[in-house]
C-alpha cells in the first residue's frame, strides 16, 4: 500500500499501542494528515496480554485514578466503571483486569473505522527500511504497510526457562512455562501439589486462579528474598515529593541514605513507608538515569528484588487470601533460588539452594514459571525483533532490560544514532526509565510520543 499521506504503524494493540492510537487521534488535525495503522493479532485489540479475558480475581494492582487513558481526565475510568453492570452499585478500589480490558477495547473501537485508525488482525514479522526512507511493515498474512513511522508496542514476552542447563523439564506435560498463556493452569487437579517459581504478582495471580477453582493441594513458592508483594495501604495518604534532594545523585547508596531519612520521618508521623515511595514515583526514571551503568547493575543485583516487593503491590484482598492460605498451612514460601528442575515420572523435582547454599529437593505434580517477563532483547526470538536486531536497528541494552532508546523513545542503532522512523513505548523502555511497565508510566509515554510524532509530521521530520 503506497500513500502520499504520512503513515504511522503501531505494532501491538495492548495498553501501550491503544493509548498511543487514542492520543494520536487527539492531536489537532493529525488524522487529516496521517493514516494510523494498528497491528494486533489478538481477536480484540485493546486489552493486550495483561487485561485479556480471565478470572475476575485477577485484579488491577492500581486504583482507578491513574488508570484513566487520559491523564487530563483522571476520573474517566472510574466514571466508566460506574456505568458497568458489574460495578455500577459499588465501584471497586481494585477492579478486575478483564474489565479494564473492556474499557480499553471500547475506547479503541470508537477510533477504528473510516476517518480513524485501521486495525490489522495479524502479527508483524519484519519492518525493513526501504531506499526511500520508509519502512515496509510486513504482516504474517502477507500485507505490507509502507510506513513513515513505526512504533513497537510489543509489551511483555513470556518468562524464560527459570533453571539450570538441562532443559528436559520444558517438555514435561506438567511444567507450565507461560503463566499468562491460554489454559496456563490446565490439568491441575484440586489435590495436586503445585510449585511456583517466583513469588511476585504473577505468582499471586496463579494462586488466586487456583483458589477460585477449588484447589486444596499444597502450594510451595520460592523467591530469593522470601517475601510476597506488599499489600496496598489505605488510599489518600501522601508524603511531599523530595526529588530535589536526590537529583543527580550518582550512587544507589546515596539515594538509599536520603530515602531512609524520609522513611524515618514518615514513620514518626505515623504515615508508614508507602507514601514515601509513592511520592518518588514520578521521578523514578530520573533517579535511575542519573546512575552510571555499574551503579544500575549494582541496584539490579542487590536491591531490585526487594524494590519490586515494595513497589509492585497486591490489592489488599489478594494479600489477605495469601495470608489465609499460609495460615491454613496450604501455602508456604521458601527463600532461595531454583537451580534445577528434573522430570520425575508424573512429577517434577525442584532443587532449591537457600542463602546458606544448602540444597533441598521438593517434589510437585505441577511447576508453574512465575518469574516475570523476558525483557532481554538479545534473547527474544519473535521474527520482527530478530529482523530489526539483525539490521542493527534494534539494540538490546547491556543489562538485559529492554531496548536502547533516546528521550523520545526512538530506537538507537548500533552507531548510537536514532534508527529512522522507529520508536517504542512500554516495558521495552526500561533501560531508560527502569519503571516503564505500569499504566501510569506508559500512558505518559503515549501522551509524549503522540505529541512528538505530530510535531515531526507537521515539520516533515522523521
Ligand atoms: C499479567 C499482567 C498484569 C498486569 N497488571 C497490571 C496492573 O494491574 N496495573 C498496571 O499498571 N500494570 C499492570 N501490568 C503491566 C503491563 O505491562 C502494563 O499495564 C501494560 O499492559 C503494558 O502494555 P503493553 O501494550 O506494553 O503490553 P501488552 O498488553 O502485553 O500488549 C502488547 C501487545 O502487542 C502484541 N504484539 C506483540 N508482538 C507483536 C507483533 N510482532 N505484531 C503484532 N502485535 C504484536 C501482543 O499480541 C500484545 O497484545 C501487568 C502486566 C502483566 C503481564
Amino acid at each position: 500500500m503506497i500513500s502520499s499521506r504520512s503513515v504511522i504503524t503501531i505494532v501491538g494493540g495492548g495498553f501501550a499501542g491503544t493509548a498511543l492510537a487514542l492520543h494520536l487521534a487527539r492531536q489537532s488535525g493529525l488524522l487529516a494528515r496521517a493514516d494510523v495503522h494498528l497491528v494486533e493479532p489478538r481477536p480484540t485489540p485493546g486489552p493486550g496480554l495483561a487485561y485479556a479475558p480471565g478470572p475476575p480475581e485477577h485484579l488491577l494492582n492500581v486504583r482507578p485514578g491513574p488508570l484513566s487513558l487520559y491523564p487530563d481526565r483522571p476520573a474517566h475510568f472510574a466514571e466508566w466503571l460506574a456505568r458497568q453492570p458489574e460495578t455500577a452499585a459499588a465501584v471497586p478500589e481494585f477492579a478486575p483486569r478483564p474489565l479494564y480490558g473492556r474499557y480499553l477495547a471500547q475506547e479503541l473501537a470508537a477510533l477504528l473505522g473510516p476517518g480513524g485508525a485501521r486495525w490489522h488482525p495479524a502479527e508483524a514479522v519484519a519492518a525493513p527500511l526501504g531506499a526511500g526512507g520508509r519502512r515496509a511493515v510486513r504482516l504474517a498474512d502477507g500485507t505490507v504497510i509502507e510506513s513513515d513511522y513505526v512504533v513497537l508496542a510489543l509489551g511483555n514476552f513470556p518468562p524464560p526457562p527459570p533453571a539450570g542447563s538441562d532443559l528436559a523439564y520444558l517438555a514435561h506435560p506438567r511444567y507450565h512455562p507461560d503463566p499468562w498463556g491460554p489454559g496456563a493452569l490446565a490439568g491441575i487437579e484440586p489435590a495436586d501439589a503445585v510449585f511456583l517459581v517466583g513469588a511476585g504478582l504473577t505468582a499471586v495471580d496463579v494462586l488466586m486462579a487456583l483458589h477460585r477453582q477449588g484447589h486444596r493441594g499444597p502450594v510451595t513458592a520460592v523467591a530469593r528474598h522470601g517475601r510476597w508483594p506488599a499489600a496496598h495501604g489505605p488510599a489518600g495518604l501522601s508524603y511531599p515529593n523530595f526529588y530535589a534532594e536526590l537529583a543527580g545523585l550518582p550512587t544507589v547508596n546515596g539515594v538509599v541514605a536520603v530515602l531512609k531519612h524520609h522513611l524515618r520521618h514518615a514513620a514518626a508521623q505515623g504515615l508508614g513507608w508507602r507514601p514515601v515511595l509513592d511520592a518518588l514515583r514520578p521521578d523514578l526514571g530520573r533517579i535511575w538515569a542519573a546512575w552510571p551503568l555499574a551503579e544500575q547493575a549494582r541496584f539490579l543485583r542487590h536491591a531490585a528484588a526487594l524494590w519490586a516487593v515494595a513497589r509492585h503491590r497486591s490489592p489488599p484482598q489478594n494479600a489477605a487470601t495469601v495470608a489465609a492460605l499460609t495460615a491454613a498451612g496450604q501455602l508456604r514460601l521458601l527463600t532461595g533460588r531454583v537451580v534445577a528442575i528434573v522430570p520425575a515420572g508424573p512429577d517434577l523435582r525442584v532443587e532449591v539452594r537457600d542463602r546458606s547454599r544448602a540444597l533441598a529437593a521438593h517434589r510437585a505434580r505441577h511447576v508453574v514459571c512465575c518469574t516475570g517477563p523476558l525483557l532481554d532483547y538479545h534473547r527474544i526470538a519473535a521474527p520482527l525483533v530478530q529482523q530489526l536486531r539483525a539490521a542493527g536497528h534494534l539494540l538490546p541494552d547491556p543489562l538485559g532490560l529492554g531496548i536502547q532508546t533516546d528521550a523520545h523513545g526512538a530506537l538507537l542503532g548500533a552507531d548510537g544514532r536514532p534508527a529512522p522512523g522507529l520508536f517504542t513505548l512500554g516495558p521495552s523502555r526500561r533501560p531508560a526509565y527502569f519503571e516503564s511497565t505500569a499504566v501510569p508510566e506508559v500512558r505518559q509515554q503515549a501522551v509524549a510520543l503522540a505529541a512528538e510524532l505530530a510535531a515531526r509530521i507537521a515539520t516533515g521530520r522523521q
